[in-house]
């Protein structure tokens, strides 16, 4: 007698990760879903952050006169400086790679317009003393970097790629001044070493990286090998959001960000995360009305209509960026 060993079919991660978007935002997004889905199966859209280091000449004026580019994002009201490109919603022209200038370093950064919004609410200014708990591979470290920043990742290969990127965009004398400290601890330990330590602290957490998941293979969290880690997501994520805000000094910033637009991944883990301070630590944090982004940043990325807390960027066939979910607390005591 023969015996068949029933084998389970292998589905591609992205099968999966679709699918469980399927069930999961058709309920909580509803009549959005369906072209929000469309958005992240099609190429993603990109931002040029303007690198304040380089010398190389005109670099703004090149993409903005050569390109049909314009700038979408800036910060100029303080003495650091930031300033964004990217194509008018419709537009899905791509940017050239960016051209090192003779130190080697090169003029712009390409990454999702939308993740530049977190480190914006931050509102880092100099003088601040800012921490980064998960900041490989670097894109929002690039933009704090004006400050004193102290910047932190779990993993030591993605904390070398890390350095790498600070390599390529920073001067040699500016690494060497040791104006930024890296570390690649657990952010959850940081709690106990940097209490009450920062003025200003990005939780940039790791999630399900939705248009990742439904478009790549390679480092899927929703290969069954890995369904373990990615149900514990939500607990991780609340950890390291309570470990951000015993870190941040009294009527200090935490800004909380995922790319996911899982209501379980961004507002239930921050109201976990506020109730778990006041119970456990007594610590009373508020969430910061961010409203006003969506109306300044309504030209160029799509908002989510009202959640209960943060703002959510919403894929969209016009202006593909995101998601990106960011809610901005301050510590009162
Ligand atoms: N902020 C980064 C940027 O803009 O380029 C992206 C951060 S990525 C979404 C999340 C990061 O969290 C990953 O690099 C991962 O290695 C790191 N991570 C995961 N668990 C961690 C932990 N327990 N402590 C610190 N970092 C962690």
């Amino acid at each position: 007698r023969v015996q068949t060993k029933w084998v389970s079919p292998k589905f591609p991660a992205t099968e999966l990760a679709l699918h469980n978007f399927d069930t999961s935002y058709s309920k909580q997004l509803r009549g959005l879903w369906p072209s929000i889905r469309v958005a992240m199966l099609c190429e993603q859209k990109y931002g040029a952050l303007i690198n304040s280091f380089s010398s190389a000449p005109n670099v703004i004026t090149e993409l903005e006169r050569f390109n049909r580019a314009r700038t979408c994002c800036s910060s100029t009201q303080y003495k650091s400086q930031y300033q964004m490109s990217c194509f008018p919603k419709g537009d899905i022209s791509r940017f050239k790679p960016a051209r090192p200038d003779s130190s080697g370093i090169l003029g712009y950064y390409l990454l999702d317009a939308a993740s530049v919004l977190p480190v914006l609410a931050l509102d880092v200014q100099p003088g601040r003393t800012v921490l980064d708990l998960c900041a490989a591979p670097g894109g929002k470290t690039l933009v704090l970097l004006q400050t004193h920043s102290v910047t932190n990742d779990l993993s030591g290969s993605r904390t070398m790629r890390l350095c790498r990127t600070l390599q390529s965009y920073l001067p040699k004398e500016f690494l060497d001044e040791n104006k930024i400290h890296i570390t690649s601890t657990d952010g959850r330990q940081l709690r106990m070493t940097e209490e009450k330590s920062f003025d200003r602290v990005l939780v940039d957490i790791p999630c399900t990286t939705d248009k990742h998941s439904a478009m790549v293979e390679e480092n899927n969290v929703f290969k069954r090998s890995r369904t373990k880690e990615r149900q514990k997501l939500p607990l991780l994520q609340t950890q390291l959001l309570l470990s951000g805000i015993q870190a941040t000094r009294q009527g200090g910033n935490v800004v909380y960000s995922t790319c996911s637009l899982s209501q379980l991944q961004n507002e239930c883990v921050v109201q976990q995360a506020i109730s778990l301070a006041q119970q456990e630590l007594g610590i009373t944090v508020q969430v910061q009305d961010l409203r006003w982004f969506a109306q300044r940043f309504s030209d160029t990325f799509h908002f989510a209509p009202q959640l209960s807390v943060g703002e959510l960027i919403l894929p969209h066939l016009r202006a593909n960026f995101g998601p990106i979910y960011m809610c901005k607390l301050q510590r009162m005591n």
